[in-house]
């Protein structure tokens, strides 16, 4: 496993032996990329999906940080989130590694096929169940309480958050968490047969929000900084952990890496190529 996380992992990218990467992509440069052993799994934390000073969720350079993945063989990514809490169970500051995301609507972004020609990508199931036990064990290992399933709900290409219209909506279609930015972060993964794993933290919930009307904005903003903080730190506690008791994992054989194997790979991606 060569693995790829997106976090601004603050404590380990300090750890003894890691070293900052520094790479120029076709897609331009990626420069905060902080790699190393990290309980004896080879680890490449892209150190936020932004460049710099934050953009919108379309801006996100998605292109080259994956492309900056392919020249470090990455084969595995956790991804990390910053995400709003959709259904009852959820409040701020919980932890949720989600099982499944839902992504109605998307970026135009695609990554040229290193095979020569395009087929989609196989996407069942969706998260990768070796990542997702990895981060399961490392939350227990760490004492970290975590909501182990949800639905991720992708709401991409506006530069506001949901209405409450769209949240209630997101809620009866089983949603568990909302976010802008996993989404195509996780397909371009996916056309790269890589494993895929997320995890994250709520900064708010839906139904606290429909009760807050009279909050002080900073006091939602301070509590919200504050979850992200907790949030990462955490991410990093677990994330450790779980790399820390790898070998409890058993054979890392997954139904994620049958998929870019198996016999029928390229169904689905044939039907529109040949009968249309
Ligand atoms: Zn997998």
């Amino acid at each position: 496993m060569k693995l790829g996380v997106v976090l601004r992992a603050e404590r380990l990218i300090r750890g003894e032996g890691i070293q900052r990467t520094r790479l120029v992509t076709p897609y331009g440069p990626v420069d905060r990329i902080f790699s190393g052993d990290v309980h004896g799994t080879e680890t490449h934390f892209l150190y936020g999906r932004f460049p710099g000073q934050r953009t919108p969720s379309w801006e996100i350079p998605y292109e080259a940080n994956q492309s900056a993945f392919d020249a470090l063989g990455v084969d595995h990514i956790i991804g990390t989130f910053v995400v709003g809490g959709v259904d009852k169970e959820v409040r701020g500051g919980d932890l949720i590694i989600p099982h499944d995301l839902v992504s109605l609507a998307g970026p135009r972004a695609s990554l040229p096929p290193l095979s020569g020609r395009f087929s989609n990508a196989h996407v069942i199931p969706s998260f990768c169940p070796v990542l997702r036990r990895l981060l399961i064990r490392g939350a227990e290992e760490a004492g970290i309480r975590v909501h182990q399933s949800g639905v991720y709900f992708s709401f991409y290409g506006f530069a506001r958050i949901e209405t409450l219209a769209e949240l209630e909506l997101m809620e009866r279609l089983g949603a568990r968490l909302v976010g802008q930015t996993m989404d195509p972060e996780f397909t371009l993964a996916r056309q790269r047969h890589r494993h895929y794993a997320a995890i994250a933290v709520a900064i708010d919930s839906y139904h606290d929000m429909k009760n807050e009307t009279e909050t002080d904005p900073e006091v939602f903003r301070a509590r919200s900084r504050q979850a992200i903080a907790d949030g990462r730190r955490q991410f990093e506690e677990i994330i450790e952990a779980g790399l820390a008791t790898r070998g409890a994992d058993g054979p890392e054989d997954c139904a994620c890496a049958q998929v870019a194997k198996g016999r029928h790979r390229d169904m689905f991606a044939s039907f529109p190529e040949d009968l249309l």
